[in-house]
C-alpha cells in the first residue's frame, strides 16, 4: 500500500463495522492511484468529511480501474441511448452512496475540488441531464439508487422514500393506498417528483409534487434542510423546477391517496379505418368530464392494417385506468 491508501485506511479503521473496513482495505491495496487522481483525492476528502465507511469495490466506479462495471454503472438506466455514444463526455467516476452523509460529503468535496456533479435517482432523464454534461470541467456522477429505504406510516396515511426508490417500489403495508406517479414504473422518484410527475390518478389527486408534504435536501455547503429548513420557496421550487437546481433531494415524504384494492384497467385500440379519427375527435370533447376516477390516455402510433399485412396506417389507443373494482 502507498502511504497515500495508508493514510486513507486508517481514517476509515475508526468506524466499527469491520466488515466494511476490510473491504475497503482489500480493494485500496489493488489501486493503482496514479491513474485516478481525480477520484484518490476524492475518496480521501469523502473519508475526511464522513463519519460513515463505503466499500469501495460497489460503491465507485472508474472507468480506468473497473471497465466493464464502470460501463454498466453508467449505461443500465439510460433512457435516450444518443447520450451514450463515445462521443459524448463521461464522468471521471461513479459513485453510489450508501448514507445520507455520504452525499453530504460528496457535495462538499465536489465543490472543494471543483468538480461537477451530476445526480441521478432512476436515469431515466430523456435529455441525458443525470449522466452527461456538456461543461468544459470534469464531472462525476452520484448515483441515489443505493439510498431507497421507503418508511410508510399508516396512521398519518404518510411516508418518507428516499430519492433512489423506483417508483414501482411495493413496500407491501397497504393494498388499499396509492401514490399519484408517473406511469412507468422504473421512474426514480428522486428526479420524477422534480418534475412535477404525472400519472393516470392525476385527475383525481393531482400531480406526485401536489402530494408532497416535506422533502429532505442536501444543500450547496452540504447541510441537510428540511422543508421549514429550506423556506416555502425552495420547497416550492422543488416541486417541479427541474433536477439538479435547487439541491441533492435525499427524501420525499409523501402523502398517500386511498385507492380500491382491486383498480380495471382496459386498453381499446382503434385504426384509420375503424373510425379511428372520428373517435379521437369524440374522446377530446369527453375527455375531461369523465367521472374523475376514470383515466383515458390516447396513444397515436403506427401499426400494420391487419396482424399479418404490410399495409400501414395509423392506430390510436385508449389506455384506462379506472379506480373502481369492477370484478370482485
Ligand atoms: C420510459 C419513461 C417513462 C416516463 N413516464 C413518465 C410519466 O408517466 N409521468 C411523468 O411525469 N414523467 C414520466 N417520465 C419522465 C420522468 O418523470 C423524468 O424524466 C424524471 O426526471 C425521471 O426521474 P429519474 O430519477 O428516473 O431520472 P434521473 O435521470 O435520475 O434524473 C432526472 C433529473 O433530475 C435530476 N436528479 C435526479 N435525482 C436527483 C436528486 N436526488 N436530487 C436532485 N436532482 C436529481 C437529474 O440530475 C436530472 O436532471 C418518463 C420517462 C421515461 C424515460
Amino acid at each position: 500500500m502507498t502511504n497515500k491508501n495508508q493514510k486513507m485506511a486508517s481514517a476509515i479503521i475508526t468506524d466499527a463495522n469491520a466488515f466494511l473496513v476490510a473491504l475497503l482495505l482489500l480493494s485500496l491495496s489493488h489501486i493503482p492511484f496514479s491513474s485516478s487522481t481525480i477520484q484518490q483525492d476524492f475518496v480521501m476528502c469523502l473519508v475526511d468529511n464522513s463519519d460513515a465507511s463505503f466499500p469501495m469495490d460497489s460503491s465507485f466506479f472508474t472507468r480506468d480501474l473497473n471497465a466493464s462495471s464502470y460501463k454498466m454503472a453508467l449505461e443500465t438506466s439510460a433512457q435516450n441511448l444518443r447520450y451514450l455514444m463515445p462521443s459524448n463526455p463521461k464522468p471521471e467516476f461513479i459513485f453510489e452512496p450508501l448514507y445520507e452523509t455520504h452525499v453530504q460529503a460528496a457535495v462538499a468535496c465536489a465543490k472543494k475540488l471543483q468538480l461537477h456533479l451530476r445526480l441521478r435517482s432512476g436515469g431515466h432523464d430523456y435529455e441525458g441531464l443525470s449522466y452527461v454534461s456538456e461543461m468544459e470541467t470534469a464531472f462525476v456522477i452520484v448515483d441515489l439508487s443505493k439510498l431507497r429505504h421507503i418508511n410508510v406510516d399508516l396512521e398519518s396515511n404518510t411516508a418518507w422514500v428516499h430519492a433512489g426508490a423506483s417508483i414501482g417500489e411495493d413496500p407491501r403495508e397497504s393494498k388499499v393506498h396509492g401514490f399519484p406517479a408517473g406511469l412507468c414504473t422504473s421512474l426514480g422518484i428522486g428526479g420524477h417528483i422534480i418534475g412535477g410527475a404525472y400519472g393516470s390518478m392525476m385527475r383525481k389527486f393531482g400531480l406526485g409534487a401536489d402530494n408532497v408534504l416535506d422533502a429532505r435536501i442536501v444543500d450547496a455547503d452540504g447541510k441537510i434542510l428540511n422543508r421549514a429548513a429550506m423556506g416555502e420557496d425552495v420547497f416550492w421550487a422543488i416541486r417541479g423546477g427541474g433536477g439538479g437546481s435547487f439541491g441533492v433531494i435525499l427524501a420525499w415524504k409523501i402523502k398517500l391517496v386511498p385507492v380500491p384494492e382491486t383498480v380495471t384497467v382496459f386498453t381499446v385500440t382503434k385504426t384509420l379505418e375503424q373510425d379511428g379519427t372520428r373517435i379521437l375527435y369524440k374522446w377530446q370533447q369527453v375527455a375531461d368530464k369523465l367521472d374523475e376516477d376514470l383515466f383515458i390516455r390516447a396513444i397515436i402510433q403506427p401499426a400494420s392494417k391487419t396482424p399479418k399485412s404490410k399495409e400501414r396506417t395509423i392506430s390510436v389507443s385508449y389506455q384506462a385506468s379506472f379506480l373502481v373494482t369492477l370484478i370482485g
